[in-house]
């Protein structure tokens, strides 16, 4: 007989996003002329740059020939786009890091997710809460934890992140080797600072812990004093892997590219305490189970660091950051507190109620989706969060019919 991994039992089925479709689907069939917006999922909405068109195109039409066609490439991803990930990315930040640590892949939700199985099962996790879910329901399948009881997951640690203390958790106070930051933060929009990075870096070399950087969002900062990378803090290459992703920063969402970064210090230990270095193992496993992004995506990927490329990619964040300021100032007007938008898609609105009392209210009174903070964790009860990744206009009216409903 055949058992399965009871793990998978304790998920939460993922109530979040079909609740939503579900509720927006009734409000629909009820209403079937109003034009519903959606400032809920963080898909975007505008095409690639004309760079990465351009040399998507190009690729496509050397894979015709069999002069210039590919076929396997090499599962970490080739070398031109590697070293211009490093040369631009890190190095040109003056972090050290170089192209040979980098591992190119299909997704920063894949990486985040697949990560784990390098750790033992019994290692302690830190994450934070409200989370992208990725990081916990990954470690719930591994059997890193209890069951599922108020709200949280037994056997967790989980870093509150709330008005307190501005959205950036505190250390723990309990011992953990396995530690998730994600900055700017998805759902909060909130960003850390490099003082406050050091002090988790620190932490980690002292524990002997490792922190996993989703830096998904990095692209959009726009206060040079913060991070954009977490190799910027010294110490940092022994004690933290970070993932990056083309999805929000240059539309790549379908067409899918995004990297690892793996340092070669980056150790944990084995059973007897010795030193283990996890670039080999995060190799092995890529070379195992994964055959690498198609020539062409790579090609596209690397016209993300052409002047062109550069410049449009800008302008593409620059939309999205004036939709996140104009969805700041409307709060704002409103009266209610918030965080994000100065350097991220998100804003995360406190709503002084419950997150789907406000949910509805926006959905019936306004035809705004939005997302209720409750999906994203315990901490998140009480907020929603809105999302810039929409059209200008759609945005402007959505804000326009969110005052007259809160009016
Ligand atoms: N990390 C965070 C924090 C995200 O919010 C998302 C997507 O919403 C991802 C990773 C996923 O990135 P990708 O599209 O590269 O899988």
């Amino acid at each position: 007989m055949l058992k399965i991994n009871e793990h998978y039992l304790k998920l939460q089925a993922s109530y979040l996003f079909s609740d939503i479709a579900k509720r927006v689907a009734a409000f629909q069939q009820a209403n079937p002329d109003k034009h519903i917006i959606r400032l809920g999922i963080g898909d975007v909405t505008k095409a690639l740059p004309a760079a990465c068109i351009s040399a998507f195109h190009k690729a496509v039409d050397e894979m015709a020939v069999d002069s210039s066609f590919r076929g396997y490439g090499p599962e970490q991803g080739y070398a031109f786009l590697r070293e211009t990930i490093a040369k631009n990315d890190f190095q040109a930040r003056g972090a050290e890091i170089s192209a040979d640590e980098i591992f190119i892949s299909d997704g920063a939700k894949c990486d985040t997710g697949n990560i784990q199985e390098l750790f033992s099962t019994d290692a302690r996790v830190a994450i934070p809460d409200p989370v992208y879910p990725v990081y916990l329901d990954t470690n719930v399948m591994a059997g890193r934890t209890g069951v599922f009881a108020e709200g949280r997951y037994q056997g967790l640690v989980y870093l509150d992140s709330t008005a307190e203390n501005k959205y950036v958790p505190a250390l723990p106070s309990e011992p953990v080797d396995l530690i998730y930051l994600c900055f700017p933060n998805n759902p909060t929009g909130s960003t850390i600072s490099k003082a406050e990075l050091k002090t988790w870096v620190d932490y980690a070399k002292a524990n002997k812990a490792l922190i996993l950087f989703d830096a998904a969002y990095e692209a959009f900062i726009r206060d040079e004093s913060l991070p954009h990378s977490i190799y910027e803090i010294e110490g940092a290459r022994e004690v933290a892997i970070e993932f990056r992703s083309y999805s929000k920063s240059a539309g790549f969402t379908g067409t899918r590219c995004a990297y690892t970064v793996i340092p070669k210090e980056c150790a944990a230990y084995d059973s007897a305490g010795n030193k283990q270095l996890i670039h080999p193992l995060w190799n092995r496993r890529h070379c195992t189970k994964f055959n690498g992004v198609s020539y062409p995506v790579q090609r596209a990927a690397e016209a993300v660091y052409s002047e062109e490329g550069k410049a449009q990619c800008k302008a593409l964040i620059s939309g999205y950051l004036e939709n996140a300021d104009l969805i700041a100032a409307a709060v704002r007007e409103l009266g209610y507190d918030y965080v994000g938008a100065a350097n991220a898609p998100y804003v995360w609105i406190r709503c002084g109620r419950d997150s789907w009392e406000f949910f509805d209210l926006l959905l019936n009174k306004a035809g705004v989706v939005c997302t209720p903070g409750a999906g994203f964790g315990k901490c998140g009860q009480g907020y929603i969060r809105l999302s810039a990744f929409n059209s200008r206009e759609n945005v402007v009216t959505a804000l326009e019919r969110i005052k007259a409903a809160l009016a």
